[in-house]
């Protein structure tokens, strides 16, 4: 006889992420469809740019298709190409050094600080040559670079900054927005973004050729003149009027968005801190309060399980989790180019192997933080 009838219902699982979109998303989107605007043409683009740029304290927004292609552009823009070189934190998203490549250029990577998981700026310094045309700062997880001290070293050396800000919408860095410090400052609002227009990105920049430069770009390259005569390859790199009316609605909950996200690192810090060996988030640094973009963890060496294997165990309580960035000196797709091969960033290589995040998304609830912080207890709480 079955007794399936009497069978507990199952746990539901808990997503690593999932999005708000109760706002205005619905009305603004039927405004496209009403109005017909549904390409890059359409008005809530530029309004989107706009508000955008104006809310990182910044004269121009480009939007682009994602937060990837804008690096492209912006590392096209400042002309940077074969001969020169880029330096770059090695713990990022393939993205980054990914756009330095295909311009033809080097990437020149730098390990991490073992506590704020961003670039060791101790090390960049070291690692500027005559021919470093730019550093490449990315804001890690909710803390950013020290911008105002890398600000110094680019000054010292005469070098651009290409501020990538796709995790850092909201978050400041002594006092000043997060994509208001780079020559060009990029964003990305895919889904698990503190803002998300499904697929998208921005650009932001204080000047006008640099903004002229990166609207070509983005748009083939056409000229206003002779629209089908190109002097350089650009690309189609064009953000849709329906997703930048996602974009609107959702930049004006962004003040509601970011208080959501400390919350919620305040309480998985709450009911972790005292679990031994397992390294938190730090809530601040001297700069900055962290936004919590993800709550990561790595496990110390007490521990002998490693990401994969916490992650496969905290699955099995279908706890969502993902792991953290794969360095770039360890990507074989860049060995095989004969790029960044034999180098050692021991802080890189050991939170890429010990580091994972759990569930962060804005719609998480505070009863799902507890169930995962129970969890986390009963996984790791006797190392
Ligand atoms: C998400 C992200 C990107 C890429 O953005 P997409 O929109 O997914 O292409 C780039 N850099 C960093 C640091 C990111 O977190």
């Amino acid at each position: 006889m079955s007794d399936s009838n009497q069978a507990p219902a199952p746990i539901p699982p808990i997503p690593v992420n999932e999005p708000l979109l109760d706002g205005r998303e619905k009305q603004y989107l039927l405004e496209c469809i009403e109005t017909g605007w549904i390409s890059s043409e359409g008005p809530f683009v530029a309004r989107f740019e706009q508000a955008f740029a104006a809310r990182v304290g910044r004269k121009h927004g480009i939007a682009v298709a994602n937060g990837s292609v804008a690096l492209d552009a912006a590392v096209v823009a400042l002309g940077i190409g074969p001969g020169d070189e880029v330096i770059v934190p090695t713990f990022t998203i393939i993205s980054c050094a990914a756009a330095i490549v295909r311009a033809g250029a080097v990437p020149v990577v730098v390990d991490s600080d073992p506590l704020t998981w961003n670039m060791d700026l101790d090390q960049v310094e070291a690692r500027i040559t005559p021919r470093t045309k730019a550093i490449m700062a990315v804001h890690i997880y909710g803390l950013p670079t020290d911008m105002l001290r890398l600000q110094a070293i680019a000054d010292r050396h005469g070098l651009a900054i290409i501020e990538d800000a796709a995790e850092a919408h909201g978050l400041t860095c002594a006092g000043r927005p997060c994509g208001s410090f780079g020559n060009l400052s990029t964003f990305s609002f895919y889904p698990n973004k503190h803002i998300t227009t499904g697929e998208g990105g921005m650009i932001v920049t204080d000047d006008d050729a640099l903004a002229e430069r990166c609207r070509s770009l983005r748009n083939l390259c056409f000229q206003p003149a002779r629209r089908f005569v190109h002097e350089e390859l650009g690309w189609n790199f064009r953000l849709t009027n329906l997703q930048a009316a996602l974009g609107v609605a959702q930049l004006e909950r962004l003040d509601e968005f970011v208080p959501i996200k400390r919350r919620m690192g305040a309480a998985y810090t709450q009911r972790l801190s005292d679990l031994p060996g397992v390294q938190l988030p730090l809530p601040r640094t001297d700069y900055a309060d962290n936004i919590y973009w993800v709550f990561g963890v790595v496990l110390g060496p007490e521990h002998d399980m490693d990401a994969a294997a916490a992650m496969k165990k905290l699955g099995e309580y279908r706890i969502g989790t993902r792991p953290f960035f794969w360095p770039m000196h360890e990507q074989p797709v860049f060995h095989k180019m004969g790029l960044l091969k034999g180098e050692s960033h021991p802080v890189a290589e050991n939170i890429a192997r010990r580091g994972f995040y759990v569930p962060s998304g804005l719609a998480l609830t505070e009863a799902q933080i507890d169930r995962v912080s129970t969890v986390m207890h009963e996984v790791f709480g006797k190392s």
